[in-house]
Parts: structure tokens; C-alpha cells; sequence
């Protein structure tokens, strides 16, 4: 199978390419390495069947060049992680926004299936017990930066359901709950790999907040099967579905338990969030996915424990602390 990947260098990107060219896949990649990273590439760059192609999504020449000739493609590409997009929320509506159709419009015109990677940002600040992927969307005032990564996310589903229905594009999508493993950066935020690094160089774990607004993590290991087999069920084209963990912790606790099973000197402080990001910036408490859907369509059911994903993310960190720097074998697109 020829698959195409948008933002194949990312963090669940490179985890993904791993995947599917272990299972025979020639895999095609356009990465235009704003996040991401080509140590995510690292044990692929020389694989016989993986191209690489350092390129923009905005870039229509580029994203038909790539999608041209596959059978399906995986859109990952998007501005992601609270900071960046606090930081820079025009790039993050336009990348989010603008890229997104353009891949829409390239995997239409190839033929090709699609999936589209979406998140539980879009549920915004519904605390819901147990979120289905029918729950109420809640989000902040439009004024408000962080919820501007809900609403293009959001606006990347509209158009999906519209090409599904409007012109039979056979598009899936998938919503990631906190999405975590080896290889992921803190620089944009991410709290696993924040914590387990300040843990790992005895520093002090910033715990935003009061800490007990709760997530539930989920490991790359566990999702990327997943999105596979659901990127390959007809029945999936026009529907989403959410991928998430299935154990629900509060930032404070996830802190204690990184120091403890690290067996870290590191202490656990408290910083106020307008300090972490922004004034007047507001978190989600709460956000637990309900995986019913992809159960019955796919079997999705994690089974990566906490603390086996607490030890792997460590053992990698301890790892490439000082990373050579990866030959790169990239393509620059022209246009
Ligand atoms: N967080 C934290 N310390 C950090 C980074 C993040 O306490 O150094 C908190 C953050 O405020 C949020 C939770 O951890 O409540 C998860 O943050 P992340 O950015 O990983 O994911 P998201 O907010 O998208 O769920």
C-alpha cells in the first residue's frame, strides 16, 4: 500500500512511519519541520520504501506531489501544543485551517482515502464524565487565544464531513486524547515529557495551577495501531472517533508519581498559570474519553500502563540527552 503522511517527522509521526513501514507500506512524507523533528525519523531515513520531502502544507504544488499516486493519506500536520499556539495563534489558524483543506482538496482529486487527525481540545471545557463523540463542544470566549486551536480544529472536521458528503471523499477522523511516548518534545508545552525531564535533571516539576485538573494519557504505542486499522474500515469514512487512555489522573498526582518511580530529588512546585503562559489563559479541569466507538469499530483498548509509559518516555529522555545529529536525507519541495 502507498500511504502519505502530512507531518510525518512529528512526534506520533515518526511512531506512525515506523509502523506502517513495518508492515510493508511505502511511505511517503511532507514535513516542513516547524515541530517537528527529523530525530523522529531517525531509524527510517535509510529505509528503501520511505521518502522524505521538507515542505509546507500551505503549499498546494507540494501536498499533490505528495498525495499524487497513494492510496491513502494520514493528514498529521498542525500547529500543536498549548504554548505554541498561545504564542502564535495566526500561524496555528492558518496551518490548522487553510492546510487542512488544501490536503482535503489533493487527496480528493488523487482518489485517495483519508484520515484526519483531530483532538480532544475540541470538546474544549466539557467535563464530562465520560466524552463521546457526540458530547457538547464548550469553549471559551473567541477574545482568548488557547481556544482558537478548538475552533480551527473544529472548522477541519466541518470541512471533512462536508467533502464526505458533498463529493464521497472517504475521510476518517480521529481525536487523540494527550497522546504521549518516547520522542515527544516539552518545548511546546507537552506536560509528560516537561515533568519527566525537570524529574531526570533534579529540577523542580512545574505543576501549572493547583494541579488538580485531570487528564488521561494516552500511549503512541497503543494509538497508532489504532488509527491504522481505523484509516482501513470503509465504515469509518464520515464519522470520528476517539482514541484516548483509560486512567484518569491529576497533574499533581502524575508529578508524585513521575519523582517517585523516577526515584527523582526533585521537588514539585506550583506555578500560577498566567505566569506559565498568559494572563486571563484558562485550562480544561477535566477531559476523559469515552473509547467506546473505536472499541466496536477497531477494538482500540490500551493497555499501556501510566507507569510503563512514565519508564519508557524516562529511558529515552536518558538516552539522547546528548543526540548525534541525524543525517538528513530530505527533499526540498520548489515550490
Ligand atoms: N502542565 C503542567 N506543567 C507543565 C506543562 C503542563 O502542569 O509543565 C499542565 C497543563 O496546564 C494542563 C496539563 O498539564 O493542565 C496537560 O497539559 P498538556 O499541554 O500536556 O496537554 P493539554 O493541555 O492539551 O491537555
Amino acid at each position: 500500500m502507498k500511504t502519505a503522511i502530512t507531518g510525518g517527522a512529528g512526534f506520533i509521526g515518526g511512531h506512525l512511519v515506523e509502523h506502517l513501514l513495518a508492515q510493508g507500506d511505502e511511505v511517503s512524507v511532507l514535513d516542513n519541520f516547524s515541530t517537528g523533528r527529523i530525530e523522529n525519523l531517525q531509524g527510517v531515513l535509510d529505509h528503501p520504501r520511505f521518502h522524505l520531502t521538507e515542505g509546507n502544507i500551505l503549499d498546494k504544488v507540494a501536498v499533490e506531489n505528495l498525495v499524487q499516486g497513494a492510496d491513502r493519506v494520514f493528514h498529521l500536520a498542525a500547529a500543536v501544543g498549548v504554548t505554541l499556539i498561545v504564542d502564535h495563534p495566526l500561524e496555528s489558524l492558518r496551518t490548522n485551517i487553510h492546510g487542512t483543506e488544501v490536503v482535503l482538496d489533493a487527496a480528493l482529486n488523487s482518489g485517495a482515502s483519508l484520515l484526519l487527525a483531530s483532538t480532544s481540545e475540541i470538546y474544549g471545557k466539557n467535563v464530562s464524565d465520560s466524552l463521546d463523540e457526540e458530547s457538547d463542544r464548550i469553549l471559551g470566549s473567541a477574545l482568548k487565544s488557547r481556544w482558537t486551536y478548538a475552533a480551527a480544529k473544529g472548522i477541519d472536521e466541518a470541512f471533512a464531513y462536508s467533502y464526505w458528503h458533498e463529493f464521497g471523499l472517504r475521510v476518517a477522523i480521529v481525536r487523540l486524547f494527550n497522546t504521549v511516548g518516547p520522542r515527544q518534545t516539552g518545548r511546546y508545552g507537552m506536560v509528560v515529557p516537561r515533568l519527566i525531564k525537570q524529574a531526570l535533571a533534579s529540577e523542580p516539576l512545574t505543576v501549572y495551577g493547583d494541579g488538580l485538573q485531570t487528564r488521561c494519557f494516552s500511549f503512541v504505542g497503543d494509538i497508532v495501531p489504532a488509527i491504522t486499522r481505523i484509516s482501513a474500515e470503509p465504515s469509518a469514512y464520515g464519522n470520528a472517533f476517539n482514541l484516548g487512555g483509560s486512567y484518569e489522573i491529576s497533574i499533581l498526582s502524575l508529578a508524585q508519581r513521575i519523582v517517585e518511580l523516577l526515584d527523582s530529588s526533585s521537588e514539585i512546585i506550583f506555578v500560577p498559570y498566567e505566569q506559565a503562559y498568559a494572563a486571563g489563559f484558562e485550562d480544561m479541569r477535566r477531559r476523559v474519553p469515552n473509547n467506546s466507538k473505536s472499541r466496536a469499530l477497531v477494538g482500540f483498548d490500551p493497555k499501556t500502563t501510566l507507569d510503563e509509559i512514565i519508564l519508557s518516555v524516562a529511558d529515552e529522555q536518558r538516552r539522547s540527552t546528548a543526540p548525534e545529529p541525524a543525517s538528513r536525507k530530505v527533499e526540498v519541495a520548489s515550490n
